[in-house]
C-alpha cells in the first residue's frame, strides 16, 4: 500500500486498502439496486422469522397452543405490509410524489432500511457504495417532493473536508451567491455539533456515500436534508468532485 501524509482516512474507509476505487471513484448508478437488495432484506428477515417459529414451535405451543399460530399470521403481516411499503415507496419515487407521511417514508422508515440493503448487496458481492449511492438517490426524490421552504439564514450546507479546491471554490460561491452559511464538518460528530449549535431549518449536505449514508440516519429524521454524493477519482478523502449544478438545485429548493 503506498503511505500518502496528505490523506487522513474518515473512519469509514478504514478498510481501504490503497487500490484506486472502482469506476474511479464514481458510484452513481441506478436506483433499482436499493429496491432488489431492500426487497431481498425484507424477505430474509420474514423466512428467518418463519424458520425461527417453526422450529420453537413445539415450546411455544407448550405455553399457548394458539401462539405459534399467531405467530405466523404476524410473519405474514409483516410480509404484507414490507411489500405494500415498499411499493409505495416505488411509486413515489417513480411518481415524483409524497404517496406517505415522511415519517413512514423519508424521514422515517425509509432510513432504517439504508444499511440493510447496503448490507445484502455486500451478501451478493456488491460494494456498498453502489447500493448507498442508489439509496441516497431514491431519499432524495422522496425529500425533493416535498414543500419546505425557508429564509437563507436558516439553511446550512455541509460540506466535508476533503473537496478538491475547484469543488471548494465552487461550493463557496454558491454560498455566497445565495447568502447561505457553510461549515466543512472535519467529522461527521462535528457535523452533527454544527446542527445542534447553529440550529437550522434545513439542510444541504455533501459526503461521500458511507458518510451521508450515516448522517441521514443521524440527521433526517429530525429536520430536512439534501443530500449530495461526490465522486472520488483520487481515492477516499482527498481532491473529492461534486455536481455543482445539482448542489445549486439543492440550494434553490429550500430557499423562499
Ligand atoms: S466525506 Fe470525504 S473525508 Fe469524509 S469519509 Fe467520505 S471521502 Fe472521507
Amino acid at each position: 500500500m503506498k503511505i500518502e501524509t496528505d490523506r487522513r482516512l474518515g473512519h469509514e474507509w478504514d478498510e481501504w486498502n490503497g487500490q484506486p476505487l472502482p469506476n474511479a471513484g464514481d458510484f452513481r448508478t441506478t436506483t433499482g439496486k436499493y429496491f432488489l437488495f431492500t426487497s431481498l432484506g425484507i424477505a430474509a428477515i420474514v423466512t428467518t422469522g418463519a424458520a425461527a417459529i417453526y422450529l420453537l414451535t413445539p415450546r411455544l405451543a407448550q405455553l399457548a397452543t394458539w401462539l405459534p399460530s399467531a405467530l405466523y399470521l404476524g410473519d405474514v403481516m409483516l410480509a404484507a405490509l414490507g411489500a405494500l411499503w415498499l411499493a409505495l415507496i416505488g411509486l413515489s419515487y417513480a411518481t415524483d410524489r409524497a404517496l406517505l407521511p415522511s415519517r413512514f417514508a423519508e424521514r422515517g422508515l425509509l432510513l432504517k432500511t439504508l444499511r440493510l440493503s447496503s448490507r445484502v448487496g455486500e451478501v451478493f458481492g456488491v460494494q456498498r457504495d453502489w447500493t448507498d449511492n442508489a439509496a441516497v438517490a431514491v431519499y432524495n426524490r422522496l425529500a425533493w417532493a416535498r414543500e419546505w421552504r425557508v429564509r437563507a439564514n436558516e439553511l446550512l450546507i455541509l460540506i466535508p473536508r476533503c473537496l478538491s479546491r475547484t469543488a471548494l471554490d465552487g461550493v463557496m460561491d454558491i454560498a455566497k451567491r445565495y447568502d447561505v452559511a457553510t461549515f466543512v464538518a472535519t467529522r461527521g460528530a462535528y457535523a452533527r455539533q454544527a446542527i445542534r449549535e447553529r440550529r437550522p431549518k434545513a439542510v444541504v449536505a455533501v459526503a461521500c456515500e458511507r458518510d451521508m449514508i450515516s448522517g441521514l440516519r443521524d440527521v433526517a429524521g429530525r429536520l430536512p436534508v439534501l443530500g449530495l454524493t461526490m465522486q472520488l477519482p483520487n481515492g477516499p478523502c482527498k481532491d473529492a468532485s461534486l455536481d455543482l449544478v445539482k448542489m445549486e438545485a439543492f440550494v434553490k429548493k429550500y430557499l423562499r
